[in-house]
């Protein structure tokens, strides 16, 4: 017997997993059983250990913590602008330390805005324009690197979103796997 028939209720069961098929279906949709195989293919036939569920929520988890690590670094930057101006206020250049970062922020925000659709492009882009702009103060103010604590700052946010690039790309790993939306 092919499928599991009632005679008086034509609902048919995959041989395997037991779902509901329906019996015009070449494979069921749950396992990816042969249902109109032959009896070898039926035979070789091995489920691929899926776990939807399970996994819809470890992608989702990879895709919140990918979004929250650009909203955490713009509350890092704006709390870093914080000490930075009460540390230097007294310098006429005060808000060219801290508007830069003020503005990184607020583009950090937009990013984790858009990053539940596309988590991948926006933290990329938040790293790549970190950088950048890491690479300008060098560039203008080697002395700007001077501090431990910045080296230990800065260090410590490209830290966390190396770690939000691992969250987005283990989110889109599982959503290619199960073909989640
Ligand atoms: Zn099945």
């Amino acid at each position: 017997m092919d499928t599991a028939t009632n005679p008086r209720n034509p609902i048919s069961l995959c041989d395997k997993c037991y779902t509901q098929v329906d019996p015009d279906d070449q494979f069921c949709n749950s396992c990816g059983f042969p249902l109109k195989g032959t009896k070898e293919e039926k035979e070789k036939f091995r489920p691929i250990p899926v776990k939807p569920k399970l996994n819809r929520r470890e992608y989702e988890k990879r895709i919140k913590d990918a979004t929250n690590t650009l909203y955490y670094l713009a509350g890092v930057l704006v709390f870093w602008d914080i000490i930075l101006f009460f540390a230097v206020k007294d310098d006429p250049d005060v808000l060219s330390y801290v508007i830069p970062d003020v503005i990184l922020a607020i583009v950090f925000l937009t990013l984790g805005g858009y990053a539940h659709n596309n988590p991948f492009t926006c933290i990329i882009s938040g790293i790549v324009l970190y950088i950048i702009i890491q690479i300008m103060n060098i560039v203008s103010d080697p002395s700007s690197f001077a501090s431990p604590i910045t080296i230990a700052v800065k260090t410590g946010i490209i830290a966390f979103l190396i770690k939000g690039i691992k969250s987005a790309i283990e989110g889109e790993k599982l959503r290619k796997d199960n073909n989640l939306v």
